[in-house]
């Protein structure tokens, strides 16, 4: 088996999460709308979980739609809940996810103004520039990464939002990186919405949630009356009480998760120092405990990958949502870094499964790889 260090892509779901759903998949699961007894207990399975949730993020239950992950949660949002006839802008940022840059092109493509905040080289979105941007318009949304997915960058989100009218401007963060890493407390918070994914949390693929205390303006998934007749169809019951589980685990283990993939982060990086010319992006920054993302400058990105994934580690070279495109990380190159040294790109995302001997383990086959190579490549680069 192999050494899997990749799990800003995916988590392997907690087993007493996989234990919580094979009971609604194996056995006769009601429809959650129907009135019978088998329906009754989908129902309550659907709202223990959305109880489980609440309690995560510190939230009421009704702010939660159920979705099928961070993509359709972050689409609903843009979609659902822009106000089509103003003129007023929607600002967003340079390194957000595609499933908020795309639906973001859409609206812009419909007509709308789409402005979308710049990076500094550290990988956060620059504040002086931000203001500069909030002091000549005035938005009517404000839809921000929470934690890059890439760099594991934690943005300053309630600085940006302080920079707009809360009255009038819906702060929105794509949390879906952050929401079981870090503590992610809604009642905290001075902003108004979270998209996330259980796939990121030790939960199942395939389901996640819109957090927001509004009505949205159109429905996206329409059809059926469910999630409080703001998403249509029919729920997808054994996930949601997985997400329910992951929730409660991820609460659990917060802190003493939260340390273990620390300490691997930072022995990890202190070995990666010593290779000649490696280089970790948004380092000063503060970032999630579990993501370095790196690059040693004689190996292109997918060629390492490949190298590594044939010796039994799996990781991701940019982002795991566009790894068949060769070109470089919109991230990286909003964040300045040249092409060159862009293509190298590869990102380690450790998990609760992960030791330090898979981190000894994989800095010794980076470093074997290294010294494979010409002499002469590796003096030019070091
Ligand atoms: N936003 C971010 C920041 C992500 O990392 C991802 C997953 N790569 C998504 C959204 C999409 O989530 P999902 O896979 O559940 O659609």
């Amino acid at each position: 088996m192999a050494i899997y260090l990749d799990h800003n892509a995916t988590s392997p779901m907690h087993p007493e999460v996989a234990d919580a759903m094979m009971p609604f998949l194996q056995n006769p699961t009601g429809n959650p709308s129907s009135l019978h007894s088998y329906g009754r207990m989908a129902r309550s399975a659907i709202e223990s979980a959305r109880a489980e949730v609440a309690n995560l993020l510190s939230c009421s239950s009704e702010a939660i739609t159920f979705t099928s992950g961070g993509t359709e949660a972050n689409n609903m949002l843009l979609k659902g809940y822009v106000d089509r006839s103003s003129e007023r802008a929607i600002v967003s940022s340079e390194i957000e996810h595609p499933s908020i840059l795309e639906p973001l092109r859409q609206l812009q493509e419909d007509g709308r103004k789409v402005i979308r905040l710049k990076s500094d080289h550290d990988g956060q979105i620059d504040l002086d520039a931000a203001r500069k941007v909030f002091s000549e318009i005035d938005p009517q949304l404000l839809s921000v990464i929470y934690a890059n997915n890439e760099t594991g960058v934690i943005q300053p989100i309630e600085a940006l939002a302080a920079m707009v009218d809360r009255d009038s401007c819906l702060v929105h963060s794509d949390a879906t990186q952050a929401v079981g890493k870090i503590p992610v407390d809604m009642s905290q918070l001075d902003i108004d919405a979270i998209s996330f994914s259980a796939h990121k949390l030790r939960g199942p693929q395939g389901v996640g949630a819109l957090v927001v205390n509004r009505k949205p303006k159109h429905v996206l998934i329409s059809g059926g009356y469910q999630e409080n007749r703001r998403r249509g169809g029919t729920e997808n019951v054994a996930g949601i009480v997985g997400l329910g589980k992951a929730a409660q685990i991820a609460g659990l283990e917060m802190e003493h998760k939260k340390h273990h993939l620390e300490q691997l982060r930072d022995v990890f990086e202190s070995r990666l120092a010593t290779i000649p010319g490696s280089v970790v992006f948004g380092q000063r920054a503060q970032r999630l405990p579990n993501t370095t993302y790196f690059a040693l400058p004689y190996y292109h990105g997918e060629t390492l990958l490949m190298e590594l994934d044939r010796a039994g580690f799996a990781l991701s070279s940019g982002s795991a949502c566009h790894s068949a495109v060769t070109e470089p990380s919109h991230v990286l190159s909003a964040m300045g870094v040249e092409d060159s040294l862009a293509l190298n790109a590869i990102r380690v995302s450790f998990g609760m499964e992960n030791s330090l001997q898979d981190v000894e383990a994989f800095v010794a086959k980076l470093v074997e790889l290294v010294n494979k190579l010409p002499a002469v490549m590796r003096q030019a680069a070091g």
